[in-house]
């Protein structure tokens, strides 16, 4: 199954995302991950901290080379869970086509819905504890913006496709990951 995972930050797709991709076996993609793992590369490190360090996308470009590599590698013939990819319409126009040359398709895309009041709070708990460099305060907000302005047009994109499933985050990450389950129809 190819699963598209859209939420705003704050959300909590990433745990999701692991317990879902663990389930069903299927790799976790997280284009996030994959940008910050460039720290360590001088250059483009540095060219990705630009954007990330700030709230802002990587460049689209960037984004569709690293994603259409790793969907290339064997461990995804089965499918996989993409996990904030696509971010931009550019992005998920470029996934279709991508799929349509190879006869396959994105299954469905699960949308994370949280109150903008309960992310800020969430993101500035989690800067606390992890330290994460693009959680300081404005950060936090220039990604929120960020996602209502680039992304959620993603999710408009899905839903006249009538491929969007949407699940409420706020509730307790438990009762979160059994409406996905039960979303995918998954057995017990
Ligand atoms: P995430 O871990 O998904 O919250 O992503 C962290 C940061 O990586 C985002 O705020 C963006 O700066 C960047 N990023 C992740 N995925 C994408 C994407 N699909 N397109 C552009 N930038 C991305």
């Amino acid at each position: 199954m190819r699963i598209v995972f859209i939420g705003p930050p704050g959300a909590g797709k990433g745990t999701q995302c692991k317990r879902l991709a663990s389930e069903l076996a299927i790799p976790h993609i997280s284009t996030g991950e994959m940008l910050r793992a460039t720290k360590g590369e001088s250059e483009l490190g540095e060219f990705v901290a630009g954007y990330i360090d700030h709230g802002n996308l990587a460049p689209d470009d960037l984004v569709m080379q690293m994603i259409t590599d790793r969907l290339s590698q064997p461990d995804c013939c089965d499918g996989y869970l993409l996990d904030g990819f696509p971010r931009t319409v550019n992005q998920a126009i470029r996934l279709d086509t991508y799929l349509s040359e190879r006869q396959q398709s994105v299954d469905i895309v699960l949308e994370l819905v949280v109150e903008q009041s309960v992310l800020v709070e969430r993101l500035l708990a989690r800067a606390q504890t992890e330290n994460r460099i693009d959680d300081s305060i404005e950060t936090i907000r220039a990604r929120l913006e960020v996602f209502f302005r680039r992304t959620a047009p993603v999710l408009d994109y899905y839903r006249q496709r009538g491929m969007i499933r949407s699940i409420d985050g706020s509730l307790p990450p438990e009762s979160v990951f059994q409406a996905i389950r039960a979303e995918l129809n998954l057995p017990g």
